[in-house]
């Protein structure tokens, strides 16, 4: 199967998804997860309508980036972020979905305001609360709120998670309504209601995620193929 088939049969299983859910398929963004692959994968699925690319490695992106790769389609952050990687994202990205802690959002409120930009960024839930992951943990997800609010070059459009690996189907499930949860709480309490943006579900999950709420997948296997770690 080709990327454009691969997307084709995303899109059908997200409106498929969505219709069930009594939601419509245009207000779910598919972002391809394009780590591992090349720029000439990347142009195939803009040349097939995907709607973002979120890359999660800095310098893989950085490379990406000098060949043009992503030209035609938004570009997203989506991994770990380092804070002394910040100043290669921020103004690259148009939107960062993986702001996990208040010491980068710092950071990236002092890179933007020295591009004299504004970021967009997803704060994002560490729903399982695992040592190992970044994230904020939902307790403290109103406090990350609150300190992007206070800063001026960085606008927050949502929240964005990944469930701990290797649960059952209802514990995956139980985990995305939880933070869908969470995102109406903050979005009502602290947002006016303006909040856009649910980033959540990957290859194997995606359509509960958009049963569950996901305003945004981010798929890669399932458009991509399997990746090859060295
Ligand atoms: C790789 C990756 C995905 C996509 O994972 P697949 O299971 O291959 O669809 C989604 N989100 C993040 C943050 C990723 O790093």
């Amino acid at each position: 199967m080709s990327i454009a088939e691969n997307i084709a049969q995303v899109r059908a299983n997200i409106a498929a998804a969505a219709g069930a859910a009594g939601r419509k398929p245009e207000d779910i963004l598919l972002v391809g997860a394009s780590k591992m692959n090349d720029a000439a994968a990347c142009r195939e699925a803009i040349a097939a309508g995907i709607d973002a690319l979120g890359e999660n490695r800095v310098q893989e992106m950085t490379g990406k980036l000098a060949e043009s790769a992503y030209d035609g389609a938004p570009l997203h952050f989506i991994g770990h972020l380092q804070r002394n990687k910040v100043k290669q994202v921020v103004g690259k990205a148009e939107l960062i979905q993986s702001v996990g802690s208040l010491e980068l959002l710092e950071e990236i409120e002092k890179t933007a305001a020295r591009l004299e930009m504004v970021q967009d960024v997803l704060l994002e839930v560490n729903i399982g609360e695992e040592a190992a992951k970044s994230g904020f943990f939902p307790e403290m997800i109103f406090s990350g709120a609150q300190a992007a609010l206070e800063r001026s070059h960085i606008r927050v459009l949502g929240l964005m998670t990944i469930p701990p690996a290797g649960v059952d189907r209802e514990d995956n499930l139980r985990y995305f309504d939880k933070v869908r949860a969470l995102f109406i709480d903050m979005n009502e309490k602290l947002f006016h209601n303006d909040l856009r943006h649910l980033s959540m579900g990957m290859s194997g999950d995606y359509e509960d995620a958009i049963r569950a709420g996901a305003t945004m997948v981010r798929v890669g296997t399932a458009i991509f193929g399997s990746r090859h770690y060295t």
